[in-house]
Formats: C-alpha cells, sequence, structure tokens
C-alpha cells in the first residue's frame, strides 16, 4: 500500500519512494541539551517516533539519526547572542559538559517513558568537530563561505534559489538581525564562530580558536551517517525558516545537492490556547504529569487527538479524558482477549485496511484511532480483535496488553488465587465452594461477577476481567 506524506519542500502531499527499496533513511534535529525537554518538546519526538512505527509497520527497515546539540546552539536561532549551553553553565554554575550530561540523561529517560524508540544513531555535536570544520573548508574551497573578523559565513547570494523551504519573511521574523556590519547580506549565516579570549567552548581551527555554528553539525552529522541524501529529514515547525534552509544551503554549497527528499515537520503544542512559557509558569514536563498521576502513555494518547500537521491544546481536562481513554482501551484489549465469539476473516481484514490506510495517509492518527475505538466496541468479543489490536499497537506504542501496574497492586496474589479456587470449584459445579468464595472475596474489598468473557474483578474504579 502506498504511503502519502505531506512534503514542506514541494508543500504538497506526495507518495512516498524511498532511495532504498527496503532501508528508509531519516534524520531529525535532536534536543539542545541545556534545560529539561517540556512536553511540547516531546509531541515533536513523539510525532518522529509515529514516523518510524508507520514505516516500520510497512515493512520498512529504518537507518534514522538523531543529533544531541551540545555545542553552537545561540539563545537566538541565527547568530545572536550567548551559546544556550554557556549561558545555561553559568546559570547553574556547572561546566557545559555536566549540563549536557545531566540534561541528555533526562530526554532519555523522557523517551523511554513515553515509549519513543531510540534512534539507530545517536550523535553528539562536540564529537564531531573534526567532520563540522572539514565541512566549512570545503565550503570555502568551494566558494560559498567567506570570512570576516568575527565569523566564516555562508554567502547566500551564491545559491540559485533561497529559502527554499520558506519565504523571506518568514526568515525575518526568524529573528535574523544583522549584527555584524561585515556581513555581506543579513542571511547570511555563521558557518564558524571566532571564539573571544574567555570563550569555555573552544577548538584549534585555520582562523584560530573558534567554534561551530548550530547548523552545520546536522549538515556534517547527516552526511556522515545517511550518506550525501537520504530519505527524510524531520524536526519542529520552528526549525523550517532557519535551521533547515541553511541546512539545505551548506548541502548545496557542499555537493549541490538537497539532503533529504521528504521534509517533515511537526506543529506545536499550545497550553490553554497559547504558548508555554517560562514566565507564565505553563511549562510542563513529564515528571509534572506523572506527579498528578497520570501515566506518560496517557499523554502519548492525547497528542493522537490532533494530526502532527496541526496545532494541539494542552487542557488538564484534555489529558483526564486521555486517561479514562487508554483505561477504556486496555479493558476493551481485555475483554477481547477472554472472549470466545466467532469472527469472521474479512471483518478482521477490512478493519486492518482501513487503519492501513489511516497511517498511511500522512500518519492521520485521528483517524486510525477511530478504527481502533471501532474494534474496542465491537459487540462480540473475540480473541481476533484483541490480536488485530496488538497488531495496531506496535503503531500507537501504549502497550494496551499490559496490565497497568496499579491494576495489579489492586488485586493481590491472594485474591487471584481465592478466584483459581472459585473458578475450579464451579467447574466441578460445587456451587456451595463457588459461593462461599465469592463471599469471602467480597469480604476482601472486591465485586466480582460473571460474564461470558470471563469473572469481572472490580475495586473502586478499577475493574479487569479474569479468566
Ligand atoms: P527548544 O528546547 O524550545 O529549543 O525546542 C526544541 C525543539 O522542540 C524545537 O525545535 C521544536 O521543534 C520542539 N518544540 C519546542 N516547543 C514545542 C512545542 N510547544 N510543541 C511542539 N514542539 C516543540
Ligand atoms: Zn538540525
Amino acid at each position: 500500500m502506498d504511503i502519502y506524506f505531506y512534503n514542506t519542500l514541494t508543500k504538497k502531499k506526495e507518495v512516498f519512494k524511498p532511495i532504498n527499496k527496503k532501508e528508509v533513511k531519516i534524520y531529525s534535529c535532536g534536543p539542545t541539551v541545556y534545560k529539561d525537554a517540556s512536553i511540547g518538546n516531546m509531541r515533536t519526538n513523539i510525532f518522529q517516533d509515529v514516523l518510524r512505527r508507520v514505516l516500520q509497520y510497512n515493512g520498512y527497515t529504518l537507518k534514522h539519526a538523531m543529533n544531541i546539540t551540545d555545542v553552537g546552539h545561540l539563545v537566538s536561532d541565527g547568530d545572536e547572542g550567548e551559546d544556550k549551553m554557556l549561558k545555561s553553565a553559568r546559570e547553574e554554575q556547572k561546566s557545559p559538559m555536566e549540563i549536557a550530561n545531566h540534561y541528555t540523561k533526562l530526554f532519555f529517560q523522557d523517551l523511554k517513558s513515553l515509549n519513543i524508540q531510540t534512534p539507530e544513531i545517536v550523535c553528539k555535536a562536540t564529537d564531531h568537530i573534526k567532520e563540522m570544520l572539514e565541512y566549512v573548508q570545503r565550503l570555502v574551497e568551494n566558494g560559498y563561505a567567506y570570512e570576516t573578523s568575527t565569523a566564516i559565513y555562508f554567502n547566500i547570494a551564491k545559491l540559485d534559489q533561497y529559502p527554499m523551504l520558506s519565504n523571506l519573511k518568514e526568515q525575518k521574523a526568524g529573528a535574523r538581525v544583522d549584527v555584524d556590519p561585515e556581513k555581506r547580506s543579513p542571511y547570511d549565516f555563521a558557518l564558524w564562530i571566532k571564539a573571544p579570549k574567555n570563550h569555555v567552548m573552544k577548538w584549534d581551527s585555520p582562523w584560530g580558536p573558534s567554534y561551530p555554528g548550530w547548523h552545520i553539525e546536522c549538515s556534517a552529522m547527516g552526511q556522515k551517517y545517511l550518506g550525501e541524501q537520504f530519505d527524510i529529514h524531520t524536526g519542529g515547525i520552528d526549525l523550517i525558516p532557519t535551521h533547515h534552509e541553511n541546512e539545505i544551503a551548506q548541502s548545496k554549497g557542499k555537493c549541490g545537492k538537497i539532503p533529504a527528499n521528504y521534509w517533515m515537520h511537526g506543529e506545536y503544542l499550545l497550553i490553554d490556547g497559547g504558548k508555554m512559557s517560562k514566565s507564565l509558569g505553563n511549562v510542563y514536563l513529564v515528571k509534572d504529569l506523572v506527579e498528578r498521576g497520570y501515566h506518560p502513555f496517557v499523554y502519548r494518547l492525547f497528542s493522537y487527538s490532533c494530526h502532527y500537521r496541526n496545532k494541539i491544546n494542552f487542557t488538564w481536562e484534555g489529558i483526564e479524558s486521555a486517561s479514562k481513554s487508554l483505561e477504556r482501551l486496555k479493558n476493551g484489549y481485555q475483554l477481547h482477549l477472554v472472549g470466545k465469539d466467532e469472527v469472521e476473516e474479512n471483518v478482521i481484514d477490512e478493519l486492518e485496511e482501513r487503519f492501513h490506510q489511516a497511517i498511511n495517509d500522512d500518519l492521520n492518527m485521528p483517524l486510525a484511532m477511530g478504527v481502533v475505538w471501532e474494534v474496542v466496541k465491537q459487540e462480540c468479543k473475540s480473541p481476533k480483535f484483541a490480536d488485530l489490536l496488538t497488531k495496531f499497537d506496535t503503531v500507537l506504542g501504549l502497550k494496551i496488553d499490559e496490565i497497568d501496574v496499579r491494576q495489579l497492586e489492586e488485586i493481590p496474589q491472594e485474591i487471584l488465587d481465592l478466584l483459581k479456587q472459585r473458578k475450579q470449584a464451579r467447574e466441578n459445579k460445587d456451587w456451595a465452594k463457588s459461593d462461599e468464595l465469592r463471599d469471602f472475596i467480597q469480604r476482601k474489598g472486591y465485586e466480582i461477577k460473571d460474564t461470558k468473557q470471563g469473572t469481572e474483578v472490580t475495586k473502586g474504579t478499577q475493574s479487569i476481567v479474569v479468566d
């Protein structure tokens, strides 16, 4: 079945045609590890994870590279201000390396808690200074870069087209301020920056002690791990007008090629209809959700309520509703698992086909979730539906077959043993013993009800069906 992706480069939804028939190569711009990752950052990571899983569902293997920015990303996305890493190191009174290690570790903990797959290649900017330097030297040799007293700049006048993904108005909005009078165009950008004397992170170069600009790391590492041209480049929507434009410019200057065939960008998460910001005190982290009693998967499911190219509005009511949905999804799976009804194969095939079409239509998760709920709500209960949900879950990544830890805690082994004894008694038609055991279990605080699917055990609002 064809896969369609919206390509920011052509501004069209296109049939996906990978360079290699089996393996898809993806590059994702990773975090700048100077602060905690917010649930907004995680929305972009969930989108990228769904992309991975959809490609896997279609039978592809992946070579996916993600960088960790630990040098060169200045406070503005352009050539202005302090390095974000150095600013954070100064504020937290730590070394840049300590800051990078600390926030990198937290970032991967968040990915794990959200069941986001780790890309095959994770590469740190500071481990690739040599590759970046060689890249810049080649740009100078090719006549695409020039030196000023403060930096080596990319000369955009040499390009046939700039920008390619956005327009010049967006470029201006991207806070590009012409601070260096030696720059030939305000849109020229720094490839390499000469370090002031007291600058902490700097490396020797033909231009003296200096450090890389932000954009060069992705071009250098992308090329090193995926080649001059690969299939898909992803990132958040904010990266289009500066970072990704400049990656394309660099690659055209070095080898005359646009590095990726498909450029995919995830929209922003809003909070109560507005931007997340420290000053408003509404920057939420995954751990804030957990502290309020929500499993991180609740946020993952919440993110499926909107297409990745649309803004999504975070509210606590939305999270509460997603939490109930996750519980219903898991209970629905359990009910099917122990069901005994017959289901025709063509019913399963038709549902699978519709789910597959939805995910292949530019990762349309709201539409795919519609099919998931149809399966959950089927009147007849069958393990075939449970199997289908497990298959869908390879894309959803919600581990719907795992019983919630809280539920396990609430149904201790002692009760499970009693339920087993009662089942045995019923099979032996020893109704007196079965009733006695039921009363005993109820006195321990667990309601039980015999259904076609098995024994439904309820404590408080939690229910589970035990076969
Ligand atoms: P930042 O830490 O703000 O530089 O963000 C890192 C990346 O996460 C950005 O480049 C965006 O692509 C993404 N991102 C940041 N905030 C949000 C948000 N509210 N919603 C979705 N993605 C975001
Ligand atoms: Zn990047």
